[in-house]
């Protein structure tokens, strides 16, 4: 193709890679190439280190706390699927310092009120998973999963083809979140 070099590679994009392919409609070019997985090297390249330096919309960064902040999955189970995450680098839950863990549940709490209150889901998914072997696709960088989930969000397509079927663009999801998001969120717990 002829407009690679106008592309931002996906690596540079926070999320979390898993087996399955995405069907995009529409497409933005930088979610369907196939190359540039985020590496898991360290703080210079960890998407997730990255993510807070650019700006809210271009990072899909929904709201920013004191200690962690709350970004759109680039590879999302689910539409509206948010990862908290704390600023800094560090991979255990156990090393979270006590203000990186009220700020990471404050926030968890946040995105599920906000999250209802725009797409009204039936349910949520909430969870870290610690380390490769339990399924952490960044696993240097430790970050909890905020997932909605609607009766029938579940298809045959990720079983029989590995592809989920998303209707909503990333970028029009992260502007509903962040309209709807209060202003009042604790910022220096
Ligand atoms: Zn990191």
């Amino acid at each position: 193709m002829d407009d690679d070099d106008a592309r931002e590679r996906s690596a540079s994009f926070p999320g979390e890679p898993d087996g399955f392919e995405r069907l995009w409609t529409p497409h933005r070019m930088v979610y369907i190439q196939g190359e540039g997985k985020p590496d898991d090297d360290g703080e210079d390249t960890c998407p997730f280190c990255v993510a807070p330096g650019r700006d809210d919309a271009e990072a899909l960064i929904v709201a920013r706390g004191a200690a962690a902040y709350v970004v759109l999955n680039l590879f999302p189970y689910n539409t509206g699927h948010l990862l908290v995450c704390p600023y800094r680098h560090v991979s255990d839950y156990t090393e979270l310092t006590d203000a990186e863990v009220r700020d990471v549940a404050a926030l968890t709490q946040t995105a599920m009120r906000v999250t209802r209150d725009v797409s009204a889901p039936a349910g949520f998914n909430l969870g870290m998973n610690q380390g490769p072997v339990a399924g952490a696709g960044i696993a240097a960088h430790l970050h909890q999963h905020v997932v909605p989930r609607w009766a029938g969000d579940a298809n045959f397509l990720p079983i029989v083809a590995r592809t989920k079927a998303l209707p909503e663009l990333l970028a029009d999801t992260r502007a509903r979140l962040a309209a709807a998001w209060p202003t009042s969120d604790p910022k220096d717990s």
